[in-house]
């Protein structure tokens, strides 16, 4: 992929926050991490990086739910200190989410709507156009006329992934191992160039975010759990591939979730905090709505019109399970100290951890196997 010896140098601390996937923009943010003692304490849970976790997750949502991509518009102002810190932690922290899914369709999904989000912003910032494009681009120059002219070798690499006539490059003008993007009066040059390089955004930014899962530990991905699940159960709304998605088996259910369901079995009255629970649990990790209605049947004052009801409007608001705390105060916890190993965790403040954290260990496990088996095919 051919790409610029040198990234060009970029300190304007608004463009870095507008644009938080930059090479340039990784200093800047540890270094506002140092200044504002941001550590990753504060960014999962601190009071500090409360609204950064909210725009993130609106990132997040944009993901599965828009189809132009990452709002552009951050919910606060990047000329002011919080506001580029907002901006630029929501990013990092989305990107710490994705890299927990380990789900490399939603990362590449992810990827693809944050490169959507900055072809809009480049297409109208042409102070910046210049140096991002030279960021990512190996040739790259703006004619006097004001039309851009690219390298032969980037065009030939990023325009196949992009449809339409005028991206084939038998219809576009070649001059001397430079492809001009010519005015048109539909699409500019600028626009051209903001859509070729959307293409390298999604690029750079998917391999960053598979870096981060590589190097994800445990401890952190539990620790994620909650966000994760809020993503991975909304692509399961989506798409309708429900269980098999989110893959959380019975095995990695946590007691409050099996105390309920064996309890509504048995005809035994749960508390409404318990059902709302039971009935975001299951949306969350990926039952399908007539499965989660199914979960009631044994109630006692059950009625399928209104659990039906009930269940539809929990799904279309997008409810997620509540947390221990508040489990344990309404008595849906199930569990009393020293009766499950993974509930007395001092991490464990969350339903959802104890399914990632079940999800993880089965996941070792598997691998453990797989290696054992490939080390007894060896010897064979
Ligand atoms: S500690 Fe949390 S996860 Fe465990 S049973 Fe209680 S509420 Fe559920």
């Amino acid at each position: 992929m051919p790409k610029p010896l040198t990234v060009p140098d970029l300190a304007d601390e608004v463009t870095l926050a507008r644009y938080p996937f930059l090479p340039q923009a990784s200093g800047w943010i540890t270094g506002m991490a140092v200044k504002h003692g941001i550590d990753l304490d504060e960014l999962l849970e601190g009071s500090l990086m409360e609204r950064s976790r909210i725009r993130a997750r609106s990132r997040l949502v944009d993901t599965v739910d828009s189809k132009d991509g990452v709002e552009v518009a951050s919910i606060g102002d990047i000329h002011t200190e919080e506001g580029r810190l907002l901006e630029a932690f929501s990013f990092y922290y989305a990107r710490l989410v994705v890299g927990a899914s380990e789900d490399e369709r939603l990362i590449s999904r992810w990827a693809q709507a944050e490169a959507e989000r900055g072809q809009r912003i480049l297409a109208v910032d042409l102070a910046n156009l210049d140096i991002i494009a030279n960021t990512y681009l190996s040739k790259i120059e703006r004619r006097t006329d004001g039309v851009w002219k690219m390298g032969l070798a980037d065009f030939i690499e990023l325009s196949p992934k992009i449809t339409g006539p005028r991206w084939r490059l038998a219809n576009c003008d070649v001059e001397d191992g430079w492809v001009i993007l010519h005015e048109e009066r539909v699409y500019s040059s600028t626009e051209k160039l903001a859509r070729l390089l959307r293409e390298r955004l999604k690029n750079e930014i998917q391999i960053e975010a598979l870096e981060k899962m590589a190097s994800m530990d445990e401890s952190l991905a539990i620790r994620l759990a909650e966000p994760v699940g809020m993503i991975r159960g909304l692509m399961a709304d989506r798409s309708a591939e429900a269980v098999a998605l989110v893959g959380a088996g019975e095995a990695d259910w946590p007691p409050c979730m099996r105390k309920a369901i064996a309890e509504l079995a048995q005809g035994v009255n749960v508390n409404h905090f318990g059902r709302v629970f039971l009935a975001a649990m299951a949306r969350t990790i990926g039952f399908p709505p007539e499965a989660t209605v199914d979960l009631f049947r044994g109630a006692p004052d059950f009625s399928e019109a209104t659990t039906t009801y009930q269940v539809g409007h929990l799904y279309e608001r997008e409810y997620t399970p509540s947390g221990c705390g508040k489990l344990k105060v309404n008595h849906n916890c199930a569990v009393q100290p020293g009766q499950d190993r993974l509930c007395d965790q001092p991490w464990m403040d969350h339903p959802l951890k104890y399914v990632r954290a079940n999800q993880r260990r089965r996941m070792k496990e598997q691998q453990a196997t797989n290696v054992s088996e490939e080390d007894k095919t060896g010897d064979a």
